[in-house]
């Protein structure tokens, strides 16, 4: 995936950005990075959480109550934040004004969350979560695959476009509960025929902004193990803090 010149082009400005001196989204503080040290220490710690679906944990345990009752289509999940301030504006800025440098900061933060490393280097893709064509054409960009770009770092060999794709408009998701949510998105993500022999036996690693309940998530997990993936690894920037997935 992701091997068009422009995606790289649009990457390789993100870096530039990046190396040149900027002011910090968080505080402000000029000259700093997008975001600078004492932001990313003080507001994206590492903290424990479920090893399932990122839900924030307390107590020592490693998977979260809603995880052991009912495991999710994914095997691992990691969030860099909790979603809420100071993070939401930086996450809305990649959300609708495709701020190449955001995205970068922001993958940036994820990878560097213990253990994302290694799992990007084991999975043969690294696959952002579509949006529909309608969506698509509508926003011009997918917030998900500018992280999942500079996630992945180079173009994977074998490459197929669009190896996950959502195949219907699905209702506005904010204000549902999960199992509305499930429902909402049943058949809605599918890996295309001509893709399947490239996900049979393989480990993927799936990319998005921010998870709520997980439904998005399990539905596109879902459609990658239908596939024959066979290991996938949830990435999200954000994670909301109090919405367990069940
Ligand atoms: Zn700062
Ligand atoms: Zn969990």
């Amino acid at each position: 995936m992701f091997s068009r010149p422009g995606a790289w082009l649009l990457q390789g400005l993100a870096q530039l950005q990046q190396a040149l001196p900027s002011q910090c989204a968080i505080c402000a503080r000029w000259p700093g990075k997008r975001i600078c040290g004492d932001c990313a220490a003080r507001w994206a710690a590492a903290q424990p959480r479920c090893r399932r679906c990122a839900l924030p944990l307390a107590g020592g345990a490693t998977e979260c109550g809603a995880c052991l009752r009912a495991p999710p289509a994914f095997d691992a999940a990691w969030a860099a934040v909790d979603y809420g301030y100071p993070w939401s504006s930086l996450l809305a800025q990649l959300k609708f004004q495709q701020d190449p440098g955001a995205a970068h900061a922001l993958a940036q933060l994820l990878a560097q969350v213990p253990g994302v490393a290694a799992a990007l280097a084991a999975a043969r893709w690294i696959v952002p979560v579509p949006l529909s064509a309608q969506r698509l054409r509508e926003r011009g960009f997918n917030q998900s695959a500018l992280l999942a770009r500079v996630l992945a770092r180079q173009p994977r060999a074998g490459d197929c476009a669009n190896l996950l794709v959502r195949t219907r408009h699905t209702a506005a998701q904010s204000g549902l509960q999960r199992e509305p949510r499930l429902r909402n998105l049943r058949g809605a993500f599918e890996v295309p025929a001509r893709c399947a022999a490239l996900l049979a036996g393989q480990r993927v690693v799936l990319v998005d902004d921010i998870m709520t309940t997980g439904a998005t998530l399990e539905a596109a997990a879902q459609a990658l193990r239908r596939a024959g993936a066979i290991h996938i690894c949830a990435m999200v920037v954000a994670r909301t803090q109090h919405l367990p997935r069940q």
